[in-house]
């Protein structure tokens, strides 16, 4: 992707206000249905659908949440069953991490997919890889905000801040809990000082530069490719999901939540990363069996 397709990607939401993107919507999670007890619905927008246009978040969707970040790992019935879905005809899966993409392709470990790393500021396609422009320029000023958050929450244990070029993550799940509002006080003051951006998921303060983008837009963007005929489905468990619940709302999509937010703009909600990995092998099964109009040489139905 060019820099003038990064930046005309980034004007074609109106929200110009970086801090607005994730405040889409949000309703109750209590009132969302189980993705089953709407399941007939979702099939009737499948059998619809020109094609499948399905993103899926990495960390507590696709792979279980751990203590030790770095040793996440997708199932291998899941890997299988997200590679039989993309091989269809009619279907791309992209997968949509806050983490580096380098890092989660190679977790994923399939070829054929759409990778969208740092919340969607890294793009890889075909084996074209493209970092938005705006992002790329602020790496120093991130390298020097993750160099002063480490001096001075280093010591803190069970403190980690993770550099991954152009987003930074600081981990904080096994700090003791009093710890916590210390270390938010010193990755906003830090982050603010380099005209950063915090925001927060589960366990972690993420520092992002500050531009109008986020999940919301990478899947706009993938959905805006793939032509309006298709359907687009997001399926991820945290805050920076919001952003892209909130676009697919409104029956543009479906947005599905996995596990039980206290309040989300998703339509429709999952239990965890293995009732994910059936409903991967229920959507691989529903679009294989989709009745596919035959034409003869002549253009008549036998
Ligand atoms: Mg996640």
């Amino acid at each position: 992707m060019t820099t003038d397709e990064w930046l005309s990607a980034g004007e074609s939401r109106s929200a110009s206000d970086p801090e607005s993107e994730s405040e889409a919507e949000a309703e109750s999670g209590a009132g969302v249905p189980s993705l089953w007890s709407i399941s007939d619905a979702v099939a009737d927008r499948l059998a619809d659908a020109e094609g499948l246009l399905v993103c899926l978040d990495f960390d507590g969707t696709l792979a279980p949440i751990v203590p030790r970040p770095e040793e996440a790992a997708i199932p291998a019935a899941t890997r299988k069953r997200i590679r039989a879905l993309n091989a269809l005809d009619g279907v791309q899966v992209a997968v949509v991490s806050g983490r580096a993409l380098t890092d989660v392709r190679e977790r994923v470990g399939l070829d054929g997919l759409v990778y969208a790393g740092n919340h969607g500021l890294e793009l890889e396609r075909g084996g074209d890889l493209t970092v938005h422009p705006l992002a790329s320029a602020s790496r120093p000023a991130l390298r020097r905000a993750c160099r002063a958050i480490h001096a001075r929450l280093g010591t803190i244990p069970g403190c980690r801040v993770e550099d991954k070029g152009v987003t930074a993550t600081v981990h904080y799940r096994d700090a003791a809990d009093a710890a916590v509002p210390a270390i938010e006080e010193v990755v906003s003051t830090v982050a603010g000082a380099e005209s950063l951006r915090v925001t927060d998921g589960k366990a972690v303060f993420e520092i992002r530069p500050r531009i109008p983008w986020g999940k919301g837009r990478i899947v706009s963007l993938l959905a805006a490719e793939v032509g309006g005929g298709w359907l687009p489905i997001y399926v991820g468990d945290d805050t920076s999901d919001e952003d892209a619940f909130g676009v697919l709302a409104d029956g543009v999509g479906i947005g599905v939540v996995v596990g039980s937010p206290s309040a989300t703009a998703a339509a429709a909600r999952l239990d965890d990363p293995d009732d994910v990995a059936t409903f991967v092998g229920w959507l691989t099964a529903r679009w294989a069996d989709r009745p596919v109009e035959v034409i003869d040489a002549e253009g008549k139905r036998p």
